[in-house]
């Protein structure tokens, strides 16, 4: 198919998405919206769900994961009132799409992922997108970001876990910076609750926003494999 001819849908395609599913759903994040009306999610997804690019649900990405859902990665986002100062740290990096968001309004986004292949074929996105503000590492997530490889400021203004997890890990709760918020899906069985976690004086102020049904983080702090 002419290239012109397939951007037309995709153009179509993620105007409905953002119409319908995103502002019609109560996303109203200025920010949030412009991130996603310019990230080109079908980079993102396989040559066998290119059709489905902008679709209202999630995708397969290889590895027995999954691309979330457009709304949900928007209300994630929205959730975590990100400035263009925030050090943003993400747990689960699958394709890169959410990284590519947060990278749009943050200033640097450190990004985890336990999959070499995950994480090297969202290197490779994100870099013929110019993408550079975005550090990547292939470990156990749920341990935190390498002591070692800290920012400056040795925590994070904003944590995403893209992955359920049975309880918030607490290496994750340490790296929060005190002031700074978490969401991620929390719960034990196929469904979980999306929570909003804010850190005030080293204590714990959390919100419940909706269920979700995410793919499981397996790791020391998640589930076990
Ligand atoms: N944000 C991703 C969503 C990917 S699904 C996207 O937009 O594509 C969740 C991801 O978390 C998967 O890629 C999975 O491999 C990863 N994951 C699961 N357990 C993990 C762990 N312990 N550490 C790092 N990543 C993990």
């Amino acid at each position: 198919m002419p290239g012109q001819e397939n951007k037309d849908k995709f153009d179509k395609a993620k105007a409905r998405m953002l119409k319908r599913d995103l502002k019609g759903r109560g996303i109203t994040d200025e920010r949030v919206l412009k991130a996603m009306a310019e990230v080109p999610r079908e980079e993102f997804v396989l040559e066998s769900y290119l059709s489905q690019a902008y679709a209202d649900g999630p995708l397969p990405i290889g590895m027995g994961q999954t691309i979330s859902q457009p709304y949900i990665v928007a209300l994630m986002t929205q959730e975590l009132w990100i400035g263009p100062d925030c050090e943003v740290l993400e747990i689960g990096t699958g394709c890169g799409y959410q990284t590519t968001m947060l990278s749009k309004l943050a200033k640097k986004v450190y990004t985890v992922e336990r999959f070499a292949e995950l994480s090297e074929s969202a290197q490779a996105v994100l870099g013929r997108l110019g993408v550079s503000n975005v550090e990547f590492d292939v470990s156990d997530g749920s341990c935190g970001w390498p002591e070692s490889r800290l920012p400056k400021s040795g925590c994070f203004d904003r944590i995403m876990i893209t992955a359920a997890v049975p309880l918030i890990p607490k290496p994750l709760l340490r790296q929060l910076a005190n002031g700074g918020f978490l969401v991620g899906p929390v719960g034990y069985g196929g469904a979980q609750e999306l929570v909003v976690c804010e850190k005030r004086r080293d204590k714990l102020i959390e919100r419940v926003i909706c269920d979700v049904r995410f793919v499981k983080l397996l790791g020391k702090h998640g589930f076990e494999q």
